[in-house]
């Protein structure tokens, strides 16, 4: 690698570490002829193909900012949006393909997008499926209705059976409560008797009547 002051031919790696889940690698490097040292980065090309043929290396700032439009005035906050595209560039790259059609980074960006804001989704959706009439609309909101009544009824059924485990926990503990006072009356009951036995004590049913001969004047 050419040293980036004085355009020496050659550096030496000086350190190497992971950086973004393994993503890519960074290095330091320093030079041998002017001694100063600086950073490269390496990592696994990724090329995007546009529909027009021209290839161009995945970016996930050009994701952040497509989101960021698609998000404007909307309650999202910055770091929801890095968190998106990075998602976006894992589902990408798990596909092992060292070249992606744009049309599915636009898909992967689409599903986490529809979970984080519904309305940007819909702004994002109507360029990038290129919606031309208002039954395009429709049909997405519709969609987007039908998804969000499924989870709150899925939300409802996991409520109502979180509820049904914690009044089955309580009546658990209340049984429990239940049968460890009846184990402490039986343990207040158990030395009582025993002490009853106990041979020569100062309990012992002899010591404990009291001699007749004892209160009498
Ligand atoms: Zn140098």
């Amino acid at each position: 690698m050419r040293c980036p002051y004085c355009r020496h031919a050659d550096s030496r790696v000086v350190d190497s570490r992971e950086a973004d889940d393994g993503q890519l690698i960074r290095r330091r490097r320093s030079c041998p002829e002017c001694g100063k040292r600086f950073t490269t980065v390496e990592e696994a090309v990724l090329a995007v193909v546009k529909r027009s043929g021209v290839t161009e290396p995945f970016s996930r700032t050009k994701i952040m900012s497509g989101v960021r439009k698609a998000c404007q005035g909307r309650p999202v906050d910055e770091d929801s949006i890095a968190l998106l595209a990075q998602r976006v560039e894992e589902t990408v790259r798990a596909k092992g393909a060292a070249e992606v059609p744009s049309h599915d980074v636009g898909l992967a960006i689409l599903t986490p997008l529809r979970e984080l804001d519904q309305v940007a989704y819909l702004r994002f959706a109507s360029v990038y499926k290129s919606f031309d009439s208002l039954d395009e609309f429709e049909r997405e909101i519709s969609e987007l209705r039908e998804a969000a009544s499924a989870r709150e009824a899925a939300n409802a059924r996991e409520a109502a059976s979180s509820r049904e485990a914690a009044s089955s926990r309580e009546a658990a503990n209340s049984r429990e409560a239940a049968n460890s006072r009846e184990m402490t009356a039986a343990r207040h009951v158990v030395p009582t008797r025993s002490s009853g036995r106990r041979p020569g004590g100062p309990d012992t049913p002899d010591n404990r009547l009291p001699k007749i001969g004892d209160r009498s004047p």
